[in-house]
């Protein structure tokens, strides 16, 4: 029987941290069938892909895309970095299962306004994923703040026993409709007031579903070492492997630390499961919180609702033409979006190398400015960090993208090339691939990059969305409780 496809003659970087070799890779029925040398081997279509890199599709393991996954289901910010799966529901946020007594409470505003959250149960977010087919996977955890505002009057203290006890019960049913996992962001005031012990209580359901906690920590400034042994001590309680999201040294006072940071990874990862996920870049991008103005550097505002004029603009020059402080003007902005120019590249640059951190864009599809990692992470880290700065060999880059993420996150049969496994691939030009969005021109598309795959459907090619689209929803499917050891 002649396959759908055959791509021939590809450098195969099959996700797995090994170096690249040369093959003929054919698809049938969503699948890669065979992988090898297959002259004299026929299908319905044949692509040379001589002097061309063929890996895994991209798993965005951090994404805020959860409404715009059903809403702008194109995805094109995705897949035109060579994305085929995005992880939902992260930093605490999720669409689901929310039900929303008046605005969405910051940050789930950064998921869309109140009407975009038409989800009260986990199971309706997952239909309309269906019915949406969206031209990504996607996969969602749930968002403990969004479990917060269901069922707390008031963000800005702990939960009380019942409302612990409503929130588990909500997050289990969630867990066995297919969720992958618990989100936290305690950083953020809708969910700073919430204990430790709150959290851990939460995380208790994870247990029975080997399921993964992932965390936007507390600080990401000064107490960053304590906010990262909160974390791994609610992963123990748990049983639970804990991923730290976008791990970096937030604001100038701090930058220099990474070496402390990864060290006390390292030090967890001999005991329990951990690992991190991070962005190319050494700005961060988010709602605009007062907490974190400042004049150690510099500030971008990316949208204000009452100052809509004012999305582009620095901070300073806002400040300066209204002869306000920094923080009256910050006030006044508010509701806002701003990205902060507070990390140190060489941070950056240290997290990204350590074999424990995965890619992740931390995108901000809703975002009328948005900072460029929304369509840019993954190429840059291709183009500019592997290739031109020779920061890791290409392999490494592709195994962060995909195979280490697959395994860390239990999507079965994702993130590698291998027999049988689901034909998500991207095929690109390792000499010229590029992240093109920057802070001025953030909506553009990557170069590069010459074809994504989705489940064994050609859905990009020359630069333009091709056929229907393929995405599915895909569901936990694996208990990832192993790795923890007496210590
Ligand atoms: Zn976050």
């Amino acid at each position: 029987m002649p396959y759908d496809l055959i791509i021939r003659d590809a450098l195969v970087i099959d996700g797995s941290d090994s170096p690249g070799y040369r093959a003929d890779v054919a698809i049938g029925n969503g699948r890669i069938q065979r992988i090898g040398n297959l002259h004299g081997v026929s299908a319905s279509e044949e692509i040379n892909a001589a002097g061309r890199v063929l890996a895994p599709g991209f798993i965005d393991v951090h994404t805020h895309d959860d409404t715009v996954v059903i809403r702008q289901p194109e995805m094109l910010p995705k897949i035109t970095q060579g994305v085929t799966t995005v992880i939902v529901g992260n930093c605490g946020i999720s669409a689901s299962p929310v039900t929303l007594a008046g605005d969405p409470p910051d940050p789930m505003n950064l998921l869309g306004p109140a009407s975009a959250f038409v989800y009260p149960r986990f199971r309706d977010y997952r239909q309309a994923v269906d019915q949406a087919r969206p031209a990504v996977n996607v996969a969602a955890l749930i968002g403990h703040t969004a479990l917060r505002s269901n069922h707390l009057d008031d963000l800005m203290r702990t939960a009380r026993p019942a409302e612990i006890s409503a929130m588990r019960e909500q997050l289990r049913v969630s867990l066995q409709d297919g969720a992958l996992g618990l989100s936290t962001g305690l950083a953020y005031a809708s969910a700073y007031s919430a204990e430790t012990d709150e959290v851990k209580q939460l995380a208790e359901e994870l247990t029975a579903f080997g399921a993964v906690y992932t965390t936007h920590l507390r600080s990401e400034f000064k107490p960053v070492l304590e906010a990262m042994q909160e974390a791994f001590e609610i992963g123990r309680h748990a049983r639970s492997p804990v991923v730290i999201s976008h791990l970096k040294c937030a604001g100038a006072g701090n930058w220099g630390r990474s070496p402390q940071l990864l060290d006390a990874l390292e030090t967890a990862a001999r005991t329990q499961p951990v690992g991190c996920d991070c962005y190319p870049y050494a700005a961060s991008s988010s709602t605009l919180d007062l907490k974190q103005v400042t004049d150690a550097f510099r500030i971008t505002i990316t949208w204000s609702t009452p100052c809509p004029d004012q999305g582009g603009r620095d901070l300073q020059d806002i400040a300066a033409g209204w002869n306000l402080s920094l923080l009256d003007a910050a006030r006044k902005l508010q509701p806002a979006g701003a990205v902060y120019y507070g990390m140190d590249e060489q941070d950056v640059q240290r997290i990204m190398q350590h074999p424990l951190s995965m890619i992740g864009s931390d995108g901000l599809p809703e975002d009328p400015f948005p900072h460029p990692r929304l369509w840019g992470a993954f190429p840059r880290v291709l183009g500019h960090f592997s290739r031109d700065l020779g920061l890791f060999p290409l392999h490494k880059a592709i195994h962060k993208m995909t195979g280490l993420t697959a395994t860390r996150f239990g999507l079965h049969e994702r993130g590698f090339i291998r027999q049988g496994y689901w034909a998500d691939l991207v095929l690109f030009n390792a000499a010229t691939v590029r992240d093109v969005a920057d802070f001025t021109a953030p909506k553009r598309a990557a170069e590069g990059i010459d074809g994504v795959w989705v489940n064994g459907h050609l859905s990009y090619a020359g630069g333009k969305p091709q056929g229907e689209r393929h995405g599915r929803f895909l569901q936990r499917s694996g208990s990832l409780v192993s790795g923890f050891k007496q210590g």
